[in-house]
């Protein structure tokens, strides 16, 4: 069984997925881990994010996988356990850009798809449905407004004890979905054999039920 969900930056994804894989006993794979671990590595190369032609030349050098401990994705750089490095709104953004390159894309991708093929997942991330798990029995849009998308990250970086402005983290995501959204390889879109959720008035309890009310229906 594969449970593939794309959608947004903020759009409570990752929550979503790890709650609905716990519930199953299925694995969950947090594929933009995988892409901000890869701009971590080119970042400390000390490559700019937007040098296409370097990026490709050193992306394969990069030997990016995951483990899991007690049931958490740990992501593994060079043999580096790098978890802690990336869930920065900066780790974010450089993510997105060096995710528009295609052979970096082509490595991930390959990655992600041997895993769904030897156990019963729930994938998140931006192409899961379009290109990763295009087979996949259950394929999920999440998305909610920018304005509550910015919310949601905004009262997470408070509780943490972090400054930040509501009005800029609107604007990081914004920006950030418009480069995900208008890449030309593997850009972010809603398949046609996809459904729509929209999480802004929904609780977290209420999205995870009606995905796996859906997979459900497919087994049925
Ligand atoms: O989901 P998350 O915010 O961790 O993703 C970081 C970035 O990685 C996204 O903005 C997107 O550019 C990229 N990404 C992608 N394809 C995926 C997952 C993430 O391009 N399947």
């Amino acid at each position: 069984m594969n449970i593939a969900i794309d959608g947004p930056a903020g759009a409570g994804k990752s929550t979503i997925a790890k709650k609905i894989a716990a519930r199953l006993g299925y694995i969950y794979v947090d594929t933009g881990a995988m892409y901000r671990a890869m701009a971590l590595y080119i970042v400390r190369l000390g490559i700019d994010p937007k040098d296409a032609e370097a990026i490709s030349a050193n992306c394969n050098n990069a030997d990016i996988s995951i483990e899991y401990e007690d049931g958490v994705q740990v992501v593994l750089l060079n043999g580096e356990n790098v978890n802690q490095y990336l869930r920065t709104e900066e780790v974010g953004f450089m993510a997105s850009t060096t995710s528009a390159n295609p052979d970096v894309r082509k490595k991930l991708v390959a990655l992600q798809q041997k895993l769904a093929a030897s156990t019963d997942v729930v994938m998140d991330g931006r192409d899961i449905c379009s290109v990763v798990l295009p087979n996949a029995q259950v394929k999920v849009y999440l998305t909610a407004s920018s304005g509550v998308r910015a919310k949601r990250r905004y009262d997470e970086l408070m509780l943490k004890g972090e400054q930040c402005d509501l009005a800029k983290i609107e604007e990081d995501i914004i920006a950030r979905d418009y480069q995900d959204m208008h890449r030309e390889h593997s850009p972010l879109k809603k398949t046609e054999d996809a459904t729509e959720i929209d999480s802004s008035y929904m609780t977290i309890d209420e999205v995870v039920d009606a995905i796996i009310e859906m997979k459900n229906k497919v087994i049925q």
